[in-house]
């Protein structure tokens, strides 16, 4: 041991000070990612692919429960067929990164690097639909898009970033809706039930839908800062792109219809949603249900004789309950302690002479600190107990903030107001008319976030212009 433990991990800046300099400490110190070389790039380290890759593997074993197959299609999208349809190349064109040559040559047309694959998809379907048999076509692909943003945070807003887009083709406008919703409703369950992730979910307004959609469906979260993050979309297409790219097929009577079209994506984002919800001061803390590690073993003393070996038996003892692992380097144990606690592993378990004396370990949670005593006799049905409380415990936390951040203004002045001193979720009425929504964010920097499924009338007239409410909206500062 050298004379000057280095037994801490280093020191992050206290969210209450600086939550944005506290997120950038975290993603670093927890080891999710280091910048890339390209400004707004990121490299994402084997701690933080290892939390996404979990998160990708519940979604996905759901996506193909529901009927949906993988695909891959190319990164590159030729000029011409990224402007077919006019909302769509209008909403994105400000962010894509062009190609303009291979080796020496300069390309006779430019290829845009896909910020989204909904013209691939389209024309591919233009080309693979002709009848009502070939409907519906209920295609997903993993990977990464691009888009050139300006000003950028690791997860949150990167040049590129890796998700899923599902992508499919309906017979008609209503099957087209019952896709849209259900994919938003996995999204819903995956992030409650595995993230503990609480969601309002809701429509887009037509300013925030996505660009040639008929309507977008949102799941939005609430940061422990208060601001709100959207955490994944669902787009009912109607027919606008099957118009624009000519996507028909013929009805059983013979005739030719235009297909109904969805998407639906769920990003990296999610795992800043993940750290700023749940984290602390101490670093991450992640949810038993996707955590890389749900249990470490410490041993106590372990240059004793026998501590090792016990730790190692104990670790092949869990193994098959739980995913459990095991620090026998030679850092302090505080070292561990700290760096386990800024990784967020939901539980440590500590083991030492004393302990194996008495047949039992220390539990300790990485959620509230709490500590306890439990018999190896006890822990095989004790551990799995305990992950699942943290898990119902971090969701049932979030589920509070949410619902303590969340106000009604009835007038701009309390709107204003609470804003200022509350921060959080707005519910307010709206008449529905852009030039209040636009004046809002004008005024506030809030943006309506979205038209809830479940309404409420928490007064007779828009928040903004007193004339006659159409809807209740929520609105929040957002990332
Ligand atoms: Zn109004």
């Amino acid at each position: 041991m050298g004379k000057k433990n280095k037994q801490f991990v280093e020191k992050i800046t206290a969210m209450e000070d600086d939550f944005a300099q506290w997120y950038t400490d975290v993603v670093k110190q927890a080891e999710l990612v280091d910048y890339g070389q390209v400004r707004g790039t990121m490299i994402i380290r084997p701690y933080g692919f290892a939390i996404w890759e979990n998160i990708r593997d519940v979604l996905d074993k759901k996506f193909k429960e529901t009927g949906h197959t993988n695909v891959a299609f190319p990164l590159f999208i030729p000029e011409s067929l990224l402007q077919k349809e006019k909302d769509h190349v209008e909403g994105f064109a400000p962010e894509v990164a062009w190609v303009t040559h291979g080796g020496d040559e300069e390309l006779v047309e430019r290829l845009a690097v896909r910020p989204t694959s909904e013209v691939l998809f389209c024309d591919y379907y233009s080309k693979n639909i002709h009848s009502y048999r070939d409907l519906p076509k209920l295609y997903n692909q993993w990977g990464n898009v691009v888009r050139w943003e300006k000003t950028t945070r690791p997860f949150l807003r990167s040049s590129e970033f890796h998700w899923q887009e599902g992508h499919t083709a309906h017979a008609t406008d209503e099957e087209a809706s019952q896709e849209t919703e259900r994919m938003l409703g996995i999204y819903a369950d995956v992030v409650e039930k595995y993230l503990a992730i609480p969601v309002l979910k809701g429509r887009k307004t037509d300013k925030e839908k996505f660009a040639g959609a008929k309507y977008t469906l949102t799941i939005e979260s609430l940061m422990h800062d208060g601001k709100a993050l959207q955490s994944g979309t669902s787009h009912h297409f109607g027919s606008g792109f099957a118009e624009a790219f000519d996507i028909t097929y013929l009805d059983e009577n013979g005739d030719s219809q235009f297909v109904h079209q969805t998407s639906w994506g769920l990003s990296t984002r999610i795992m800043g949603a993940l750290i700023m919800v749940h984290g602390d001061n101490r670093g991450l803390v992640i949810p038993p249900r996707i955590a890389p590690t749900q249990a470490m073993i410490v041993p106590i003393a372990q240059h004793k004789e026998g501590v090792l070996d016990k730790a190692y038996d104990l670790r092949d003892q869990l193994k098959d309950l739980v995913r459990v692992d095991i620090d026998a380097s030679d850092k302090m144990p505080g070292w561990k302690f700290n760096e386990y606690e800024m990784k967020g592993i939901p539980v440590r378990i500590e083991m030492g002479p004393k302990d194996i004396e008495k047949e039992q370990v220390v539990l300790v949670r990485r959620d509230t600190g709490e500590k306890e005593f439990v018999t190896l006799a006890e822990l095989p049905t004790r551990l799995p107990a305990l992950l699942e409380e943290v898990q119902t415990n971090l969701y049932n936390r979030a589920k509070a903030h949410l619902l303590e951040k969340t106000n009604v203004a009835t007038n701009m002045d309390e709107f204003a107001t609470i804003l200022e001193e509350q921060t959080g979720f707005i519910k307010a009425m709206w008449c529905g008319d852009l030039a209040c929504e636009e004046k809002i964010k004008e005024d506030t920097l809030a943006t309506s976030r979205c038209i809830p499924f479940e309404q409420e009338k928490v007064a007779d007239t828009c928040v903004c212009c007193g004339k006659k409410a159409k809807e209740l909206v929520y609105w929040a500062k957002a990332y």
